[in-house]
């Protein structure tokens, strides 16, 4: 078995809140279990685009578990690397929406947060053409980061381009902490990904231009793109610079846009895509990802993403 696209991290399940501006403070409804975690929503847009994905992470003996597995048996993503803690329960996020538009959190990690070197088994990595890590995996605590140290090694000696999201997620680590602990992540990227807010967080540059020029004279043949939300994303290498409108949608669930957009510029990069259409095609799966409540529901499938692209046109 070799894998096209591998990942790491939070094995989640959500539970939402039924209505805007219901806090989690007090009692009200929910609905939920829904199958998540940022690196689950990734490896499963990326099956659904038709590549061969896998992702690696901890699941408690559980229903929620289930939950999240039965999910990716659906989708065919590859799940070796996932195993069922039987003494520990799954991970859960309860998520509240406010009217405008952001977000609060409450984080049961459980199972979520269990990741150790045995997980990272050679064969996953065998072949493997793209590895692609999330800042919130590498904030969960001092032991994960190690471990996604070590997989990010065995992805580069197999090899395999090395993609990172630095999703900076504030209640879990601060931006000076994280860009301390990203750093051999962002050295090593050949495809960086990250809005623009992070990008002046995680560098010492006074500017945007100034923080890409940084990392391209670090590397020069890598990629970054920054995401703009509903304003799309503009994209540098060494030779060029592209600016891609995004599409425009109604907004139902913003969770999962980033993941999406990930999963589907690599693809675009592995089936070797002119940059402009990787770039269309990730910007298409970061729009529909927002249209739909339940964070994987929006991660379309190849045939209805070019459907919906031509429909655009
Ligand atoms: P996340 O919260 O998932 O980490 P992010 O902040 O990293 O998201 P964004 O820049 O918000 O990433 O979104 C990623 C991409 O998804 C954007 O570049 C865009 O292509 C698409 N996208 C996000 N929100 C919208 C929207 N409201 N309308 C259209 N496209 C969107
Ligand atoms: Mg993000």
């Amino acid at each position: 078995m070799t894998v096209d696209i591998l990942t790491i991290g939070e094995a989640l399940v959500e539970v939402m809140r039924t209505d805007i501006d219901q806090p989690l403070d007090q009692p009200g409804p929910f609905v939920g279990p829904y199958p998540s975690g940022a690196p689950f929503i990734f490896a499963v847009q990326a099956a659904r685009l038709g590549l061969k994905s896998a992702a690696i992470g901890s699941v408690g003996a559980d229903a929620f578990g289930d939950c999240l597995l039965n999910q990716l048996d659906a989708d065919g993503v590859v799940a070796d690397g996932i195993r069922q803690l039987p003494d520990q329960t799954t991970g859960i996020a309860f998520v509240a929406y406010k009217a405008d538009g952001s977000r609060n959190f409450v984080f049961s990690l459980g199972a979520g947060g269990h990741l150790t070197a045995d997980m990272l088994k050679p064969a996953l990595f065998d072949g493997l053409r793209c590895f692609h890590l999330m800042g919130s995996t590498l904030s969960m605590s001092e032991s994960v980061l190690t471990v996604c140290r070590e997989a990010m090694q065995m992805a580069v000696d197999a090899g395999a381009l090395i993609s990172f999201d630095p999703n900076l997620r504030p209640e879990l680590l601060s931006p000076d902490e994280a860009r301390i602990a990203f750093a051999p992540f962002i050295a090593a990227a050949d495809i960086f990904l990250p809005t623009e807010a992070e990008l002046l967080q995680l560098t010492n540059a006074s500017s945007t231009q100034q923080a890409i020029d940084d990392l391209l004279r670090a590397r020069p043949e890598r990629t970054i793109i920054v995401t703009r939300g509903a304003d799309g994303c503009s994209v540098y290498t060494s030779k060029d610079r592209m600016d891609m409108p995004g599409y425009a949608v109604d907004e139902i669930d913003p969770t999962g846009a980033g993941d999406c957009f990930d999963a589907a510029f690599i693809t675009g990069v592995l089936e070797e895509m002119p940059m402009g259409e990787a770039t269309q095609l990730a910007n298409a799966c970061g729009a529909l990802a927002v249209t739909e409540k339940g964070p994987m529901a929006g991660a379309k499938s190849r045939a209805d993403v070019e459907r919906f692209m031509r429909s655009q046109r």
